[in-house]
């Protein structure tokens, strides 16, 4: 299928009336009614990676513990959520992300971790160059406005870009294809060091991205890492 140009996407998006990617109602992308109602994970779930279930650490993170200590999820990755995903990355609704990011920040005052700083996930700049944007630096960017958390975008390189993987491969092709997708930059441990950062992406399906960039800012000297994130794959 064809894509416009994200000029002319611009311009139509200023001349349609906003609708709700939830329910369809205009007035806003998405309204504060799917906002309060959009599927949420269970109390019941696993306090690394949020797995819903009884076992904690679940099954998977027992088996091989990740190298992030804990996902801090808005919602869980269906129903509305699942659509402001969707439309934000491949709909290019920027528009969106400010009202992505607001539960997010919420989740995270909610959580009561408190990070010291908020690193979205890299995009490798083939990819940037492709889509024209990277939807974890617009929901950061937001989140850290609202929560004046600064932002170590720098901290992390993607050297490898790893793409089209999502629905195609199996966990654990997955797994090995990003495991080492990610470095820290230069110099980066002097700014991260012994520091707690937040993770922030739009959503989390197996882990393994949020694996591989958690583990980058281990070995810069990070002493802990959430995964803060729009919504996680049920
Ligand atoms: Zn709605
Ligand atoms: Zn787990």
């Amino acid at each position: 299928m064809p894509t416009l140009p994200a000029a002319w996407r611009l311009l139509l998006g200023l001349l349609l009336p906003a609708r709700c990617v939830g329910c369809g109602d205009g007035g806003s992308y998405f309204c504060g009614a799917c906002a309060a109602s959009a599927p949420r994970l269970p109390f019941e779930r696993c306090q690394v990676c949020a797995q819903p279930g009884p076992r904690d650490p679940c099954a998977s993170c027992a088996l091989r513990r990740p190298a992030f200590d804990r996902v801090i999820p808005a919602y869980a990755y269906d129903g509305a959520a699942r659509n402001a995903v969707r439309r934000l990355k491949y709909a290019n609704l920027r528009a969106l992300a400010p009202l992505m990011a607001a539960p997010m920040a919420d989740a995270l005052a909610e959580d009561g971790w408190p990070p010291d700083l908020l690193l979205p996930v890299p995009m490798h700049p083939a990819q940037l160059r492709r889509r024209g944007f990277n939807q974890a630096a617009l929901l950061a960017g937001e989140i850290a406005a609202r929560t004046d958390v600064e932002r170590a975008d720098d901290a992390v390189a993607r050297k490898l870009q790893g793409w089209a993987q999502a629905r195609t491969a199996s966990r654990e092709e997955r797994w090995a294809q990003v495991a080492y997708a990610f470095e820290p930059r230069d110099g980066a441990s002097s700014s991260v060091a012994d520091r707690r950062v937040a993770i922030v992406d739009d959503v989390l399906t197996t882990g393994a991205t949020a694996d591989a960039v958690a583990r980058a800012l281990k070995w810069a000297g990070v002493s802990e890492v959430a995964v803060l994130v729009f919504a996680r794959r049920i």
